[in-house]
């Protein structure tokens, strides 16, 4: 598994190479390992009319359930922020939506620092399915 996650790593970090970003300059990376074993990538996608951006994050996941996936085991996330990248609020809650109970979030940055919390870490008193 750990050797799973540092690959997630590198490819967030290759895929961030692809982020649309001409407005913010702001590039972001995002690989999930998705239950049917595949890795699933994304960079941030910005437009003009700025609020019509997407997060790097939100692209992977979507790609991975698009494809058929249903449950995410881990999730990292680079940028070439100071300290490693954390997701927004938005993101936070797409994540909850498919994140496997143990799914881990890795955060890192280009200069190779990583924090690696729990999803229930990052959301904690969620609203999820069962609030329905
Ligand atoms: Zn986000």
């Amino acid at each position: 598994m750990m050797q799973n996650l540092e690959i997630l790593v590198e490819k967030a970090k290759k895929v961030r190479e692809n982020a649309y970003a001409p407005y913010s300059k702001f590039k972001v990376g995002a690989a999930v390992l998705a239950d049917d074993g595949k890795v699933y990538t994304g960079a941030n996608v910005e437009n003009v009319s700025y609020g019509l951006t997407v997060c790097a994050e939100r692209v992977a996941v979507f790609k991975a359930v698009s494809e058929g996936a249903r449950q995410i085991r881990a999730v990292a996330i680079v940028a070439d922020t100071d300290k490693p990248i954390s997701p927004c609020g938005a993101c936070r809650q797409v994540l909850l939506e498919f994140a496997a109970k143990e799914c881990k979030v890795i955060m890192a940055n280009l200069k190779g620092e990583q924090v690696t919390k729990s999803i229930d870490e990052l959301i904690p008193y969620s609203f999820t399915k069962e609030d329905l």
